[in-house]
């Protein structure tokens, strides 16, 4: 499988057609933004890290019986996967109060949840990613009810089994962002990522944050976190 030409480039990733056109190829890179682009930034060894760790969580989510885009990984940065059209929600999974959601509702970051919640963002740069509700979604075509109805299963599908194999790992999976794409028959399946720039992952015994937090926050030790996190995962995978 060879790289065509590009298709996209994006804040982490670019995006390549190649010679079957219901396959792209997914680059990772180094670079990193956060608050909507206004924080720029390199984390070096950060693309090879989300590439093999978002794989790895993609191949252990199949076996578990959520489709993703997945296809084949081609080498410490790119990887092949399903053409699909995203649909333009973030979908944001909590178990514990962090960021966001502890700013909007003054809960203490920390604070474990009764059960876990779900929420959607339009996925929108120039409007900032505003939260949105599921009827906003259908009422603006965004997502059919059918699709939000299986967009929510797998979401808590994916929290569950990731909750599970982290625990495995030493560490407690905070929140986490997913997006889901249309195939061309327009089955649904998770797209995008699953890496430590879109969880959150806290060490179960220090609470010390592995993930992109570090880089958000200026709290140093970026890369030994995404390089500890991705040890973590090797050894209990
Ligand atoms: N997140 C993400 N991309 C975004 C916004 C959030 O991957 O554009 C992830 C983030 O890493 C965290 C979770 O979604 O794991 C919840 O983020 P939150 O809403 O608390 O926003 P933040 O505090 O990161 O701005």
């Amino acid at each position: 499988m060879t790289k065509g030409a590009q298709l996209y480039e994006g804040k982490a990733k670019k995006v390549f057609e190649t010679d079957d056109p219901e396959l792209l190829i997914v680059s990772y890179k180094d670079d990193a933004t956060a608050f909507n682009g206004l924080k720029k930034g390199t984390i070096r060894g950060k693309g090879v890290i989300n590439n093999k760790m978002s794989n790895a969580l993609m191949r252990y989510l199949e076996k578990k019986g959520v489709p993703t885009h997945y296809v084949e990984e081609l080498n410490d940065r790119d990887t092949v996967v399903k053409r699909v059209s995203i649909v333009p929600l973030e979908v944001i999974i909590r178990n514990i109060a962090a960021g966001s959601f502890s700013k909007h509702y003054g809960v203490e970051e920390g604070r474990v949840l009764k059960i876990p919640t779900i929420e959607f963002s339009y996925k929108n740069d120039d409007l900032g990613d505003p939260l949105i509700n599921a009827y906003h979604a259908m009422a603006l075509e965004l997502a059919t009810e059918e699709e939000i109805d299986t967009i929510k299963k797998y979401a808590f599908k994916v929290d569950e089994e990731l909750k599970k194999f982290w625990e495995s790992c030493g560490v407690t999976l905070v929140d986490f962002k997913l997006e889901f794409g249309r195939l061309s028959d327009g089955t649904i399946v998770l797209a995008d990522e699953i890496s430590p720039d879109t969880c959150r992952l806290w060490d179960s015994k220090t609470g010390e944050k592995l993930d992109k937090d570090r880089f958000r926050r200026d709290m140093g030790g970026v890369e030994d976190a995404y390089q500890e996190i991705m040890k973590r995962l090797e050894e209990h995978i």
